[in-house]
């Protein structure tokens, strides 16, 4: 290994080390300004200057390549006074206020260290507080261009600009005026680059006593957290620089979507509904019991499959485990399911028929290795923000990039082909893309000899596929989808992500089946930067199913006949043999009064489950409905007879999984608030009520986690001790000396054999068909600033950032209907109607329009109708047709 000394200490290099990153790694200092691990070496500031032997002038530290043998000096005479009159030079203007106001931060206490107090005012024309979330303070500003850097590198948003060259440079939001008005997404990268003052967190009032590492509450990318506390609150947020999911990065709503934790609207007390109606607050045994009393009661009358549990993709995998376990034992009922049926089901069900595992075969890090990323319904960006900033800057260099989207969503801009096909279409423009590799001549033949059956059939069903066959279908040119087809089989590897866009239509399976299909075509599965890639939506929805929410399978995604014997053996209980219902089937039953009881954690079902009257229906007919959750949502409001109040993501412990099979844990930073109990402890007060508090005794969430361990087989080998860094361990890792696995299916599909079978997907269309009455297809999905149903982002900052819902309409229907940007319009459907603001929106083509579903006041499920994939009854969100009415 080669080494360099520096001040006469041997350090080892690596290679690409600089003389900086070598002497970091020895626990070496030297100061810098313009650095940051995050971004290219800059050498501008030049405050790490070093003095190497042999040398006749200084050098920087952060640029100069450490070669062995090299001789470092890092603090002579001459390198301190150089630092004092550069650091003097940046700070002529800088106001001393606010050195006096924050003395321990470490850019005013390198000054100090240096001898330097500045003596600048403060200019209030520099300062900037029109955006909610970031603070703006110029005079602050020493000119690294790290912001401007860091919104270029890493989020690639590019709102930070230099304007000005010389003394006068400064930087300037794009919009050349606030950042309010300006492109900024609140992401709080600058912020936390920003050596000094200049930009801030608005909402920081208070130093951080306190930093703790957890796991985002939000969406399935997974991001590894610093979390500051004081005084047992939440202070600020920032991302770990150490974590390979997000590589020290986080969107806004990781950043800034925690004030949720601290709203007034918090439920602190255990409520049953009177006889009037009314909520009595009761104490947590009265609570437990009016549960449990009501669930006896319709089991004694109506049996066991007239009660069902729902778990939460917001609880950890220990809950959702412990929900499986207490329906199954202590209610005795398979009647038990979580919110991936109503997003990501197709995607297990299709990965699972094709590949079979039923879950991503990648990792993020392969965004950096894909020589094509292509990206089918999902608006990354937004609903997936970090790993959309990573498949940005893939782009940037050089990466292609394929987007079939109807949206003209934020990926679409960088796009080298935007397929915008007709809602509801997805398996037949799969399918053509498919028929252009092979028509095409982009068969991988040597893969296909090794690892593919089914090729003479496909071949000949396929043919009828043939883009120009399609368009009257798809409303894609041809020439556009080869396009697509040969980056995709011609530029490898090629990566696939798909999101929600795929999976909730009525063919959701078959389309991810007809993803799958592409990467068998082409050999894109089993190496690096290839695959199919479910972007999970709610950042434990993965773990929710696999722990054992499923009304047909038990922890770890085995089968309920084949994991049985063992679940019984470990619980010391019987598992009733009959899979259970569905979500879905459970509201049905629900409607037709045969499931009496529901126990729901962590769901909005009225907000956010389809065609609301139907689900207004099944609720109202329940005889008794339990809700835990953080807050009376709309289901708990309107129909709850007992609500439990439980304690949030950060003020819990646990384990996440990310939509990469990645198991992270999940750290209490807060106490709960008084008289809040976490999903675990209600679990087992209940259990414990029931007579089976033996069977739910755990010293923590840690002896739960092992219990799930001793359960699943490939889970086997991740033990806490092992996830305490910042990078968890992705499933399989069926051993303690395992490594984890990053990358499924090199050799073989488990349970399949080494050669999966192309599948032969024929296209059916949704009965959503425009026509005269409702001549608009309605699309529904996420927005960046708001999360699912709004039930944490609205009451975080994030919710000074959205527009709420609102439905995007393309300018040539808005002439139509003669209305503009604010105007309040009616949605109508076959099912019901909606009032909302509109925005006339180049997103949207004509005949097709957008909202998303996260404000309680505008019911948009209201409108989205029954249809459902036949594999998995995952409800069509994405097609419903619509008329949309002025309202005056
Ligand atoms: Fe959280 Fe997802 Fe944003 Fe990461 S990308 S900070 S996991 S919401």
């Amino acid at each position: 290994m080669p080494r360099v000394s520096i001040d006469g200490s041997l350090a080892t290099c690596q290679p690409g080390d600089t003389v900086l990153t070598a002497a970091r790694r020895a626990g070496i200092d030297i100061p810098t300004l313009c650095h940051d691990p995050r971004l290219a070496p800059a050498g501008a500031c030049r405050v790490c200057v070093v003095h190497i032997d042999g040398s006749d002038r200084p050098a920087a530290a952060c640029t100069t390549p450490a070669v062995d043998g090299m001789a470092v000096h890092t603090a002579t005479d001459e390198l301190l006074e150089l630092r004092k009159t550069l650091l003097a030079m940046l700070v002529r203007d800088y106001p001393v206020s606010a050195v006096d106001a924050a003395p321990e931060s470490p850019f005013h206490r390198l000054l100090a260290e240096y001898g330097i107090r500045p003596t600048g005012t403060v200019n209030p024309d520099l300062v900037d507080t029109s955006q909610p979330t970031i603070r703006v303070d110029l005079n602050q500003c020493v000119k690294c261009w790290r912001c401007v850097r860091i919104c270029e590198e890493v989020q690639g948003q590019f709102t930070w600009r230099i304007t000005g060259r010389g003394d006068a440079a400064r930087v300037i939001p794009d919009s050349g005026d606030t950042l309010a008005t300006s492109s900024c997404v609140s992401c709080g990268a600058c912020v936390d680059t920003c050596p000094t003052g200049a930009l801030t967190d608005a909402a920081v009032s208070a130093s951080v006593t306190d930093w703790t590492r957890t796991t985002c509450p939000y969406c399935g990318v997974g991001c590894q957290m610093l979390v500051g506390t004081r005084d047992g609150n939440i202070v600020e947020v920032k991302p770990d620089l150490d974590a390979s999911v997000n590589r020290g990065h986080l969107c806004v709503k990781g950043r800034y979507g925690h004030g949720f934790v601290r709203s007034p609207e918090r439920v602190s007390t255990p409520m049953v509904r009177d006889d009037t109606g009314n909520w009595m607050p009761v104490c947590w045994d009265e609570a437990i019991s009016t549960a449990l009393n009501g669930f006896r009661q319709v089991i004694d009358l109506h049996g066991h499959q007239a009660v069902g549990v729902l778990g939460s993709a917001r609880a950890t995998n220990e809950e959702n485990y412990l929900t499986g376990k207490f329906a199954r034992v202590v209610l005795g009922t398979n009647n038990v399911d979580c919110c991936a049926r109503v997003c990501h089901a197709p995607s297990a069900a299709g990965l699972k028929m094709a590949f079979g595992t039923g879950a991503a075969t990648n990792s993020f890090d392969d965004i950096e290795v894909a020589r094509t990323i292509l990206v089918c319904g999902s608006n990354t960006t937004e609903a997936h923000p970090v790993v959309g900033a990573r498949i940005k800057q893939a782009r940037m260099r050089g990466a292609n990039l394929v987007v079939i989207d109807p949206r003209r969503i934020e990926l679409a801009d960088h796009a080298d082909v935007h397929l915008r096909p007709r809602p509801g279409t997805n398996v037949a423009v799969l399918n053509s893309v498919a028929a252009a590799i092979l028509d095409e001549g982009f068969l991988d033949e040597a893969f296909a000899a090794q690892r593919v059956d089914n090729l003479g059939e496909y071949r000949q069903f396929i043919t009828t596929f043939a883009p120009e066959l399609m368009q009257p279908i798809t409303g894609l040119a041809p020439e556009d989808v080869r396009k697509a087809a040969r980056l995709y089989a011609g530029k490898k590897p090629s990566m696939i992500f798909h999101g929600l866009g795929v999976t909730e239509h009525v063919q959701g399976t078959d389309a991810v089946v007809c993803l799958a299909n592409l990467a068998l075509l082409t050999g894109n599965v089993g190496r690096p930067g290839t695959g199919v890639n479910p972007l999970r939506g709610q950042n434990n929805v993965q773990g929710s199913a696999h722990m054992g929410c499923q009304p047909d399978s038990l922890p770890g995604m085995i089968p309920l006949a084949a994991g049985r014997a063992r679940a019984e053996s470990v619980w010391g209980a019987p598992v009733p043999d009959t899979p259970g219902l569905d979500a879905m089937e459970m509201l049905d039953a629900a409607a037709a009064e045969r499931l009496r009881a529901l126990w729901v954690i962590g769901w909005d079902l009225l907000q956010t489950q389809p065609h609301t009257a139907e689900v207004e229906q099944a609720l109202e007919a329940l005889d008794v409905l339990v809700v835990q959750d953080l807050f009376l949502t709309e289901t708990a409001r309107r129909f709850a007879t007992v609500f439990l109040p439980v304690a949030s993501s950060f003020e819990k412990e646990g384990t996440f999984m990310n939509s990469e099979r990645r198991v992270q844990r999940v750290r209490p930073v807060v106490p709960p608030p008084s008289g809040v109990k976490t999903d675990t402890d209600i679990l087992c007060l209940a259990a414990a009520a029931a007579g089976f508090g033996d069977r739910f005794a755990y010293r923590g969430a840690g002896a739960v986690w092992d219990e799930i361990r001793s359960l699943w087989p490939a889970g086997a080998g991740i033990t806490y001790s092992r996830l305490d860094n910042p990078n968890g361990l992705q499933w399989p890792c069926p051993r303690e000396d395992h490594p984890g696995t990053t990358l499924l299916h090199i050799d073989e599909f488990p349970g399949i054999g080494r050669r999966a079978s192309l599948r032969c997907i024929a296209f059916h269309p949704s009965t959503e068909q425009p026509s005269a009455p409702y001549p608009l297809i309605l699309v529904t999905g996420r927005e960046l600033y708001a999360f699912n149903a709004g039930t944490m982002t609205n009451r975080s900052q994030t919710a000074a950032l959205t527009d709420g819902c609102v439905l995007d309409v393309s300018p040539a229907d808005a002439a139509d209907l003669g209305i503009v940007t604010g105007r309040a319009v009616r949605v109508r459907s076959r099912y019901g109607q909606v009032v909302l603001p509109c925005r006339v929106s180049e997103s949207v083509e004509p005949g097709v329009v957008f909202c998303t579903f996260s404000d309680p006041a505008v019911l948009v499920n209201a409108v989205t109708g029954p249809g459902r994939d036949p594999h998995t009854h995952t409800p069509e969100y994405k097609v419903t047709a619509v008329r949309v009415e002025r309202t005056d």
